[in-house]
Formats: structure tokens, sequence, C-alpha cells
């Protein structure tokens, strides 16, 4: 049988990796990768890292492009490719449009559809924006739902998807984080490998979300200028993401605090190690809520809603949403109550992309063993 990814954005590289290494070595199975390249540069630099070479680049990203461009170019080119690979099954992960465009394409195909990380839900389908449309729109067209949770294939169930469709497998980034941890890659970033040997406690910051573009991430910012100021023992490691809106209110609100360290996206084994060292988390990110539990590191998330709701009820999160006040409040809470770092298997075990295997495989009716929940 032939299976073809879809992916486009560093998320669905990192969250698809370990599935697509294992269809690489399947013997029942060929594996056609397409990177969109929706976020051009990364995506590719992250496929690298896993040592996967897509079988297409298809550059679909330009200045300024509107979703609606973008969504046009992707169904075009996708189209094409799956009429010309004759695909089994078409994989697609998450929220993106590049996983919207993937599944439209697979359903005008008439090839069944694979979703992995299926049924987060914020209820709000504004929130977030355009991510919480595009994951109920894959639901309406997979024919195999990867639920990382329980909580996650409830909301489904919610929506009418037959349950005999859905599987709970846990999340594939703690795969992707395990995978990356044993292979104990050497420190790409220098600056980085030297900062994290001062014996400091260290906080690590992202912000991205379209949401949060502007006011949002300047409140963050000065968020952590007040805590560099009241923790000088404190290092802050910030992964300032490449897109300008973002770099721009950053750099000129933090640059040249001897405390805060800016870094341009680092590469996905350096981050990890990042986060493995980190005391605290203040981040926007989906999929740094999900590996920060699993190395047992809390996040202060900077998002009013969060589909992920099983950090907050696990302890190791809280919702700050993005007011200067809150986040310095809770992060000094934090910081002063100290505590050990305890990795808990919230979204997955490490075992998610097995699990998917199998489904895939019982999906398309190849005779196979079961994986232990
Ligand atoms: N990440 C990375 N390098 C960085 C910052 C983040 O490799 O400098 C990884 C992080 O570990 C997580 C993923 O990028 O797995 C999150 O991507 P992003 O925040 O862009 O997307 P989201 O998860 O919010 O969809």
């Amino acid at each position: 049988a032939k299976a073809l990814f879809v992916l486009g954005t560093r998320p669905e590289v990192i969250k698809l990796a370990p599935l697509i290494l294992r269809f690489q070595r399947h013997k029942h199975f060929s594996c056609v990768v397409v990177n969109t390249g929706q976020h051009r540069e990364m995506s590719r630099e992250f496929l690298d890292l896993f040592e996967i070479t897509p079988g297409y680049d298809l550059r679909v990203m330009s200045e300024r492009q509107s979703l609606g461009r973008l969504t046009g170019k992707l169904c075009l080119r996708l189209e094409e490719i799956v009429t010309l690979e004759k695909p089994d099954l078409l994989v697609v992960q998450g929220d993106t449009t590049t996983a919207f465009c993937g599944a439209l394409s697979a359903f005008y195909c008439q090839v069944p559809c694979v979703h992995v990380e299926a049924g987060l839900r914020t209820g709000n389908k504004f929130q977030p924006f355009p991510e919480e449309i595009n994951r109920a729109l894959v639901a309406r067209l997979a024919d195999l739902h990867c639920a990382p949770t329980q909580r996650a294939k409830a909301n489904l169930l919610r929506e009418g998807i037959d349950e005999g469709k859905v599987v709970v497998t846990g999340n594939t980034i703690v795969d992707a984080l395990q995978l990356i941890l044993t292979q104990k890659k050497d420190f790409i970033n220098k600056t980085l490998e030297e900062a994290l040997k001062i014996s400091r406690k260290v906080i690590t910051v992202t912000a991205h979300r379209r949401e949060n573009w502007g006011k949002g991430i300047e409140e963050v910012a000065f968020a952590i200028k007040e805590l560099s100021e009241k923790f000088e023992d404190v290092n802050f490691f910030f992964s300032v993401h490449p897109n300008p809106v973002v770099k721009g209110t950053v750099y000129s609100l933090l640059r040249g605090i001897p405390n805060v360290f800016l870094f341009s996206t680092l590469a996905y084994s350096d981050f990890i190690k990042l986060l493995a060292r980190s005391n605290l988390v203040i981040s926007d990110s989906g999929g740094i809520q999900e590996e920060a539990p699993a190395l047992g590191v809390p996040v202060l998330v900077t998002r009013e809603v969060t589909e992920r709701p099983e950090l907050l009820e696990a302890g190791l999160g809280a919702l700050v949403g993005c007011s200067k006040e809150k986040i310095v409040e809770e992060a000094t809470r934090r910081l002063l109550a100290g505590g050990e770092r305890i990795p808990r298997s919230v979204f997955g075990d490490g075992k998610a992309a097995e699990r998917i295997e199998r489904a895939i495989e019982n999906f398309l009716g190849f005779c196979t063993q079961g994986v232990e929940e």
C-alpha cells in the first residue's frame, strides 16, 4: 500500500516524523512525503533533522498571501499529486491550512484520509483562527481519527463522528521528543550550549500566535523585562519566531538585557534540551504545552483559551492570558515555590506512532497484533 503524508509547518513535521519513520520501514507500505512549505525553510530544516526527504517540495508561500489564495494553490497542487501518486491513504496532522487542504484533496480524489491529533477543540470557531475551524473541517472529511486523549475522542463523538472510526493513540509529539533525546545530538547553537552551563534557574519563552501579534506579544515582552529585573539570578531564553511582526516587537523591547538571551528559531534538538533544563515555560505554543509535561516543566499559557485543558487539569500549567501583571505574578509564585521536575504522560507515552500504525493497518484490512493500551 502507499501512504501519502502532507505536511508543511514546524509542528506538523515534528508530530508526523515518528509515524513517517515507522512507515518508511514498514514491509507492506511505500511512503511519499509532500512538504507544502507553509513554514518556508523551517519545515525543510526540521525534516532534515529527522532525515526525512520529501518527494515533493511545493513552496506555496509568498509575501502577504491571503488564506484563500494559499488554499487555492494548495488544493490545485495537492490534487495533481494525489492523482499522479494514487495513494491508498493520505495522512494529515493537526489544524493548519495544509492539513485542511490535504484532507479536502483526499476527499475530492476519493482517497481515505487519516487525521493525526484529531478532536482538539476550544469550542469557539474564531479561537484560534483559523486553526479551530481547520480541525473541525478536517474531522468532517477524515475517515480515521487518531485522537491524542480521551477528551479529544469525546469531542469527536459529540460532533457525531462514528466511534468505530476514532482511536485514542496519545500524541506523537512525545514519540518525537523521546526520539530526539535518545539520539543525544550535539548542540547546534553553541551560544545556547554555553549559556545553559551557567547554574541558574531557566525560564524559556516563546510567542507566535496570530491573536497575540502586536499588543499580546508586547505584554509578554514587558513581563519578561520586569521579571528579569526582579530575578537577576534567573536566565531567560526567548526563542523568537521568524515572523517579522513577532521579531520586531521582541527585539525592540528585550535586546541588551544581560540575563535575557534572544534566539531565532532553535533546532528541535536544541530546543528540547533547553526545555528539559527549564524551571518554567511561558508560551502560547500548542506543541510546547504537550512537551513540557512530558519533561515535568510547568507552563504558563499566554492565551485566553486552550484546546489542551488536560495540562491545566494535571496541575502542570495555568492560563494567564496576555496581561503583564498576571504573567509576572504567576511566574513569581512558581519561581519562588521551586519544586522538582516530575515528568508526566498527560498527552502520550511515546507509543502513539505505533498505535496509529496499527490503526491504519486495521483500517486497510491488514492482519496485525494490537498495541498495549
Ligand atoms: N520549537 C523548536 N524550536 C524553537 C521553538 C519551538 O523546535 O525555537 C518546537 C517546539 O518544541 C514544538 C514546536 O516547535 O514542538 C511548536 O511549534 P509552534 O509553536 O510553531 O506551533 P504550535 O505547536 O503552536 O502549533
